[in-house]
């Protein structure tokens, strides 16, 4: 195919919430869509992602976000099409004895959204899943239809449903500069040549920082080095065990396909923030000591798993921002010009209902099927950080 020579909208970025947002945007008819990737689909953080998906949040607009998100992961097949490798497994977050009283307040703050959530003490734990420890757990939240799903079929699903409304995917293509000509958007330019646009939108994950630069704007968003490891799960445990994010022990897990247990660690000290000069020069394997000790924390809260074989891990990175949640909107003073970035650690099992907000609010001025001004990139500025009622210490 020519390579195109204009558009309607540009994507910056083919993670999940570019391809998302190309599916969203092509869905309502916005015009000739291109997205725009510099290596493959799923190149960043989202093909290195954990892939929980669950609704737990101290806030209600990520909560609502991530349920209105749920249908897309449960009904992939006849929503997007395909398999987005969505498993049900149940979801289990603890809190350490001083967040008890917020979880209370949470759990109740998420059933007035509609979260199929509840709140269960150690009995019930051991009762759903006997094989964690749960004399320390005093109460914890539960989500029955939550688990996970597969990051790249996830994308690719809907990259490929986007490409059937008509959106035009490129791979291999880096955006280079972004034209802005008296406050508007003209366009990018790109290893693979120029395109003319009116409207850029920046989905470019953890580059997003940088992508902004090309614009002329400066956003704080730190790069987080995250690591992941992987273990054989033993035939004690059942298939699919549960979903867990443990904050006593401070790590989270899932099961893997191929009869593997991953888990990682939610120690912010162990995910640090990396320079704009590492970002792609980054080592993309585990390092040996934070596995062992990930993995003695895993032991912690399921004993047989001190007899579980260590098979591989992976690491990654994702765009912190300064409050902890996305930045997502237009930017003022830059017609045309709009972030989806800075998903700290979150945005994967968001991206569907964050595809649909942004491209609601590009068509039609605000978004609809969640309100996301709370996060709008100005806040900062404004002296707005977002932040729920009660948040977790
Ligand atoms: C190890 C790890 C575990 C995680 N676990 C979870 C989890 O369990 N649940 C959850 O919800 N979230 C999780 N996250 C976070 C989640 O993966 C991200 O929030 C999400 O994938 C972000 O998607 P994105 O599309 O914004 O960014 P990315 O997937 O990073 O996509 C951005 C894309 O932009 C491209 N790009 C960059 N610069 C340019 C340019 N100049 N031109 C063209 N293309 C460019 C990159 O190559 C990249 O493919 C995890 C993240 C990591 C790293």
């Amino acid at each position: 195919m020519n390579f195109p020579s204009t558009a309607d909208i540009i994507i910056v970025g083919g993670g999940v919430i570019g391809v998302s947002l190309a599916f969203h945007l092509t869905r309502l008819q916005a015009g000739k869509i291109v997205l725009l990737e510099r290596k493959h689909l799923a190149a960043g953080a989202t093909g290195k992602s954990s892939g929980l998906v669950r609704m737990h949040y101290d806030n209600p607009l990520e909560a609502e976000l991530a349920l209105k998100s749920l249908p897309t992961f449960q009904h992939f097949d006849e929503l997007i099409g395909g398999d987005c490798g969505f498993v049900s497994t149940g979801f289990i977050r603890t809190a350490k004895p001083h967040n008890v009283e917020r979880l209370r307040a949470n759990v109740a703050m998420l059933q007035t959204l509609g979260v199929p959530t509840e709140l269960i003490t150690g009995d019930d734990v051991r009762t759903l899943a006997g094989y964690l420890r749960s004399d320390d757990i005093p109460l914890a939240a539960y989500e029955a239809p939550s688990g996970y799903a597969d990051p790249y079929l996830t994308t690719t699903g809907l990259a490929q449903a986007a490409r059937r409304q008509g959106a035009i995917i490129r791979q291999n293509t880096e955006v280079t500069g972004i034209d802005v000509v008296g406050g508007q958007v003209r366009g990018v330019h790109t290893s693979a040549g120029d395109i003319a646009a009116p409207i850029v939108v920046n989905a470019a994950g953890p580059w997003g920082g940088l992508v902004a630069q090309q614009a002329g704007i400066s956003i704080d968003i730190d790069v987080v080095y995250h690591q992941v490891a992987m273990v054989e799960t033993p035939p004690q445990l059942p298939s699919p065990h549960i979903t867990l994010i443990d904050r006593e022990n401070s790590i989270y897990l899932r099961p893997e396909t191929g009869g593997l247990t991953l888990f990682g660690g939610s120690n912010s000290g162990e995910n640090r923030i990396l320079s704009t000069d590492e970002m792609d020069s980054y080592s993309d394997s585990i390092q040996p000591q934070l596995r062992n000790k990930l993995l003695e924390r895993l032991c912690n809260r399921i004993e047989v798993m001190e007899t579980a074989p260590i098979r591989k891990g992976h690491a990654g990175i994702y765009g912190r921002s300064r409050d902890g949640h996305a930045l997502l909107g237009p930017i003022p003073g830059i017609e045309g010009f709009y972030l989806a970035v800075g998903f700290s650690g979150h945005g994967f099992k968001e991206a569907p209902a964050v595809g649909q907000a942004m491209a609601e609010l590009i068509m039609y001025g605000e978004a609809r099927v969640v309100d996301i001004s709370p996060l709008r990139p100005t806040r900062f500025a404004e002296g707005q950080p977002y932040q729920g009622s009660h948040p977790y210490l």
